[in-house]
């Protein structure tokens, strides 16, 4: 690691949740907080590469679909994987019950290392105690109801963001597949009752996020919602023609709207040739870093790192090597306020905007 001063970081998406449940779920709370030689997050290599907190994921798997095994059909571009079937409903309600679950014995089990917060003020303070700061997201609604019930239950439980879809179509909408290259536009928006979930989470005050979703979805949220437009994990799509990143017209009502968008650390959506694979250099990440910070200005862009759910560059091996890439981001001319922003800051005018 380096000699220059760490720079604290909020993150805008990781699937740890996910590494919880498709291992032993008993030992849920012993394996992230005291760690484990596995994945990318646990609460001792997060503290040891600055992360103070984050939007954690709770994502339910197609059954029958072993990611690792997608990955490698995502090795080289061009590709194109057809797209996981919908799930059904009370297989999706149970996983995301044990994972909201897991996170709260997490928060129980950890005698304050880590706090789950429900407003930006409550990330502040967990923060600023030197406390692990959680905001738990929903990443695909297929484990919520037609009449939205389970929104309630998850709210109160202290779910503050929510993407209406992931790569994989629901009742609610439409989300983009693993192609390349190809635009967002691959396949219909929200549906009447997407439309539903969406008002409802602006009344919650949930965060909706346009991450994964198609781009008639995107322009359905952003014709609906009341809130400032947030893609958590995304990057820019003139530097990479991936589905799942964004272009011009989006980031320009994302910045219209005082949005944000969190880079993404996930290769296929770094590199030109759309390929997840760990040999890929730092540098093609700060050129997203500087696409997105030209479109939508410096206070608009922020970390969304997606550990845990993607193949990452090889030299950030885990959420440890984290101040790596602050590192050649200040090599790179970026000024000790600018990294702040992205760093924190940013994250935390858009959470007091959308969750209070
Ligand atoms: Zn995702």
């Amino acid at each position: 690691m380096s000699d220059l001063p760490a720079v604290p970081f909020f993150d805008g998406h990781n699937d740890l949740l996910l590494r919880l449940f498709m291992g032993d779920h008993a030992s849920a709370e012993r394996r992230f907080l005291d760690g484990e030689a596995a994945g990318h997050i646990d609460l001792p290599r997060a503290v040891a590469g600055g992360m103070v907190g984050g939007l954690f994921a709770i994502w339910c798997p197609s059954p029958g679909v072993v990611i690792s095994t997608t990955f490698s059909t995502l090795r080289d571009g061009p590709y194109d994987r057809e797209l996981p079937p919908p799930l059904v409903f009370e297989e999706a309600r149970s996983a995301v019950l044990t994972q909201a679950a897991m996170m709260l014995r997490i928060e129980r089990a950890s005698a304050g290392r880590v706090t789950m917060c429900r407003s930006a003020g409550a990330v502040r303070d967990a923060v600023g105690r030197g406390s692990f700061a959680v905001v738990l997201h929903l990443e695909g609604a297929e484990g919520i109801d037609l009449d939205l019930s389970m929104i309630h239950v998850l709210h109160a439980a202290g779910l503050r963001s929510l993407g209406p879809v992931w790569s994989r179509p629901n009742p609610f909408g439409h989300g983009v597949p693993m192609r390349f290259p190809s635009n967002p536009d691959t396949g219909p928006g929200l549906t009447e009752v997407g439309e539903r979930l969406v008002r409802l989470c602006n009344e919650l005050r949930i965060m909706v996020d346009l991450s994964h979703i198609t781009e008639k979805g995107f322009w359905d949220v952003a014709r609906i919602s009341t809130a400032p437009l947030v893609a958590t994990h995304s990057n820019v799509h003139s530097l990479c023609p991936h589905p799942r990143n964004l272009l011009p017209s989006q980031l320009d009502a994302v910045k219209a709207s005082d949005g944000i968008v969190g880079l993404n650390l996930a290769t296929s959506f770094l590199r030109p040739d759309g390929a997840m694979r760990a040999d890929t250099e730092l540098d093609v990440v700060i050129r997203h870093m500087d696409g997105l910070i030209e479109a939508l200005g410096e206070t608009r862009v922020a970390l969304g790192s997606d550990f845990d759910g993607c193949i990452i560059p090889h030299e950030i091996a885990s959420v440890a090597q984290s101040q790596l890439l602050f590192d050649a981001l200040r090599l790179h001319g970026y000024n000790n306020a600018l990294l702040e922003k992205l760093a924190f800051s940013n994250w935390m005018r858009v959470l007091e905007r959308t969750i209070g």
